[in-house]
């Protein structure tokens, strides 16, 4: 029953009525007992006894205060202190409620004992949470800040292992219907996971699979650096397409958590990878020629540009071609503007399969093209231009029962052989040289003099 609005306050006043009530009733108890009335039915009896009664009430209060008391304030503090904590993660991203730091100490088997327990599960509940959202932060933060599929694919998988505290994992991706590895950790041979049938399975049936291995199970195929105990596979789609699946294996099985978690972590990444693809595609939309699939002028020549810059840093050399085939007109007029076009496409080909992967060759006109042999001299590029040459030279393009052969013409520079006080100027040696080509009776290389 309350009497104020403080609980103590209650207490002390209902113990020391209580103890008013004893020290009055006291006297004629102890009639009964047999002591003569005359003794204690006075005053100052009385007053003892009430005194006495008050007494035991403000010792029962104050021990009250110091027993229970005591231990409500510690439940208070520690309430206290596990909310700065809370505060604190919003601004430093780090959650580190310990047992010594955050717990109530569990010291009896009561009331105030399942308090403290109560609250101690309430502090863990609350650390997984906490520390889930903050990874969960910091893995959609890390997503949105990559758009190259390698990168945003390495880096999702470092926080994804360990969040989920595996200790191996790959994330593979599905492209034109072939599973693709784009990066995995701790797993031997990761390329032979592109065949592995149980996780095209998971790909095909768009549900996660997990495998616990028992400790007594033979092992054929090693496909971790450890013994596995639990491997997860989860697939990852977006607007409920399938993209490609994660895989993580460890050596414990895992926490429930990420049993829980993981399918989250999937959805974000399956969306900032179908950012990061459509990203991709658009880039090459941007920069590839649709007739040849090599670099169209506008991207080419940016590329050429940082070549330039490049070798003009190391001091190093740069060769510049121009090519285009020899009497063209003619084959449009003979075989048709189809044909023209195959032929287009083919000499592309023959360039491309020529040079080698850091060199750029872009379709700089209809049927012009540019070559840049990066790190090359006059010399190197000479050599390159006349295998290219006698390549197309030896090549031929086959339209229904005919054959048709073409020629080009080429026109070379190669910096810093040649001086150029930027890119342009090392086209317009190459084009120099190709009309001195063409002037010549084409079908000829020929280096800008
Ligand atoms: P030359 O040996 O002097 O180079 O003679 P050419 O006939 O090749 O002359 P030129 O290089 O000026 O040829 C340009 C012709 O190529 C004009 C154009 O009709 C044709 N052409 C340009 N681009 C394409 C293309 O993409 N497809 C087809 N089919 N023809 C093209
Ligand atoms: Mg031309
Ligand atoms: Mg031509």
């Amino acid at each position: 029953m309350r009497i104020t609005k403080k609980v103590f306050t209650d207490l002390a006043i209902w113990m020391m009525g209580f103890g008013m009530l004893v020290g009055v009733a006291f006297p004629f108890i102890i009639i009964l007992m047999g002591v003569p009335a005359e003794i204690t039915l006075n005053v100052l009896f009385f007053a003892m006894c009430i005194t006495a009664g008050l007494i035991v009430g403000v010792v029962n209060i104050v021990l009250a205060k110091k027993v229970v008391g005591k231990r409500l304030k510690k439940l208070t503090d520690r309430m206290c202190h596990v909310e700065n904590h809370i505060n604190t993660v919003l601004k430093t991203d780090d959650f580190n409620c310990t047992p010594e730091n955050c717990y109530i100490d569990v010291d009896s088997e009561d009331v105030l004992g399942d308090n403290a327990k109560a609250f101690n599960s309430l502090v863990d509940t609350l650390s997984v949470s906490l520390k889930t959202e903050i990874a969960i932060r910091r893995y959609t933060e890390m997503l949105t800040s990559h758009l190259n599929i390698n990168d945003l694919a390495n880096r999702a998988l470092q926080q994804l292992v360990s969040i989920s505290k595996a200790n191996a994992g790959a994330i593979l991706i599905d492209m034109s219907g072939a599973l693709n590895l784009l990066t995995s950790t701790g797993i031997v041979m990761p390329e032979t996971l592109t065949d592995n049938p149980f996780i095209n399975d998971v790909l095909r049936n768009e549900k996660r699979a997990n495998i616990k291995l028992p400790a007594d199970i033979n092992l054929d195929g090693v496909i971790a650096e450890f013994r596995p105990k639990e491997v997860i596979v989860e697939p990852i789609k977006y607007k409920q397409v399938p993209l490609g699946v994660i895989l993580l294996s460890s050596v414990e099985e895992f926490p429930a958590e990420t049993h829980s978690s993981l399918d989250l972590f999937s959805q974000s990444l399956a969306l900032a990878l179908n950012n990061a693809l459509t990203h991709d595609q658009t880039q090459k939309l941007a920069a590839i020629d649709p007739l040849t699939n090599i670099y169209n002028r506008r991207f080419g020549l940016i590329r050429l540009h940082e070549e330039y810059i490049r070798a003009v840093r190391h001091q190093s050399g740069l060769g510049v071609m121009m090519i285009d085939i020899d009497d063209f007109k003619i084959i449009n007029d003979t075989f048709g503007h189809c044909v023209g076009d195959k032929v287009v496409y083919h000499i592309a080909k023959v360039i491309r399969s020529a040079i080698r992967e850091g060199d750029i060759v872009m379709r700089y006109g209809g049927e012009e093209f540019i070559c840049v042999i990066t790190g090359a001299s006059l010399e190197d590029t000479n050599k390159v231009a006349e295998k290219i040459h006698r390549m197309v030279k030896d090549s031929v393009i086959k339209h229904g029962h005919q054959t048709i052969k073409s020629t080009i013409s080429i026109g070379l520079t190669s910096y810093p052989e040649h001086d150029a006080s930027n890119e342009q100027d090392l086209i317009e040696y190459a084009d120099k040289a190709l009309y001195t080509a063409k002037d010549m009776g084409k079908d000829k290389v020929i280096t800008y003099n």
